[in-house]
């Protein structure tokens, strides 16, 4: 084309169209004459390249200005010489073609921030069992990626500036041709952020973090127990060039103890007595998760594996109220040897049990044996 039309003309709009207009009239004229729907028609490409060219010039105000004034050769004596080929108007239009066509796989459309959000960390916790019980305080030592102080996270030498993205020109999007259409991803060089840096960072070497161990306090509410999971806000990984750090999470192991187990909040412990505290009764001292001695009556005549219930004496409950219960079972343990003297007077108390159990069967004539069946236990019920 040797002689250039007139910009207003080639979109069709009036000398005064606004911004919004000039769009419009240009967003028309590109899908009309768009490349992909025209292949091989040289018609509609240079219809194409001369819509972009009056649309790059019009939605430029100081370009615009220039042109109202000066008309085409104003513009060259600016430096202004249209576009060279395609790849030059998608570039410098990336964004409106993935508007037009509502493609977006690239992420946001300008160059966006490069930063990023920091990595949720994850610590594993081993707690004692009564630490589990009671809660505690931590202090955890985590290697973490901090902002690095000497570049302020920006990656760059201090006194030295980023430049722009040579692989996008600064605009954070390449567009690439996937079949049909032209699809503006995000910069692989930049990340999308249109500046890549010239001189790293001594320190962090660019990266804007460095690893670091830090201290984290936690605190380890009463009621925890294995897998439980802390979340400790903020206390991850620091965001990159300003992103918003992660979160530290402390999963929770609790170690077994020797003499209590736990289901859930309740806690299973037992107690040993004789076989003579077990049936003539007995106050014993039983030894606590909190290490506390606390008292427990053995009623006369208990049985083994009776089990005695505290309620309200568990684990606190995680959810702020309220206690499980603790579950106290008997073992009766029996003598493995006896002086002479004590089997005297097992061998009197044989020989009253047995004339006990003789009285019994006496007054129930029908039973028969010797008290071996639960002919006795019914004698007693009726008793
Ligand atoms: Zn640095
Ligand atoms: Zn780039």
């Amino acid at each position: 084309m040797n002689e250039k039309r007139d910009y207003y003309q080639v979109l069709g709009v009036s000398r005064n169209a606004g911004d919004e207009e000039i769009k419009k009239a240009y967003r028309k004229l590109a899908l009309q004459f768009h490349p992909d729907r025209n292949p091989g028609d040289k018609e509609a490409e240079e219809k194409f390249k001369e819509a972009a060219e009056a649309y790059e010039v019009l939605r430029d105000p100081q370009k615009r200005r220039l042109y109202d004034q000066y008309g085409h050769e104003g513009l060259q004596g600016a430096g202004f010489s249209g576009f060279q080929g395609f790849e030059d108007i998608f570039s410098s239009f990336g964004d409106i073609f993935q508007e037009f066509f509502s493609f977006n796989l690239g992420g946001s459309q300008r160059p966006r921030s490069a930063s990023r959000p920091g990595s949720d960390l994850l610590y594993d916790l081993h707690l004692t069992f009564e630490e589990a019980v009671f809660g505690t305080e931590k202090e955890l030592e985590v290697e973490v990626l901090q902002t690095c102080e000497r570049c302020d996270g920006l990656g760059s030498e201090p006194g030295t500036e980023e430049s722009v993205c040579p692989l996008c020109r600064g605009r954070g999007q390449v567009i690439q041709s996937q079949g049909f259409f032209r699809i503006s991803t995000t910069c692989s060089r930049c990340r999308g952020s249109g500046r890549v840096i010239t001189s790293p960072c001594r320190t962090c070497g660019g990266q804007g973090r460095v690893r670091r161990m830090k201290r984290v306090h936690v605190k380890v509410p009463p009621g925890v127990d294995t897998g439980t999971r802390l979340r400790l806000r903020g206390e991850g990984e620091s965001g990159f060039r300003g992103g918003v750090a992660g979160d530290l999470y402390v999963r929770l192991h609790v170690e077994p103890h020797e003499a209590f187990e736990r289901d859930g909040n309740d806690l299973y412990t037992k107690v040993s007595v004789s076989f003579v505290q077990a049936i003539l009764g007995d106050d014993i001292l039983l030894s606590t998760v909190d290490g506390t001695k606390k008292k427990i009556t053995i009623e006369p005549g208990t049985q083994p594996g009776t089990v005695i219930r505290f309620a309200g004496e568990g684990v606190p409950s995680l959810r702020g109220y309220g206690r499980g219960d603790l579950f106290v079972e008997v073992e009766v343990t029996v003598p493995a040897d006896v002086t002479d003297r004590q089997r005297e007077l097992l061998l009197e108390f044989m020989a009253i049990e047995e004339e006990k159990s003789n009285r019994r069967m006496r007054r129930w004539p029908w039973s028969k044996g010797r008290g071996k069946k639960p002919g006795a236990a019914v004698g007693e019920a009726a008793r």
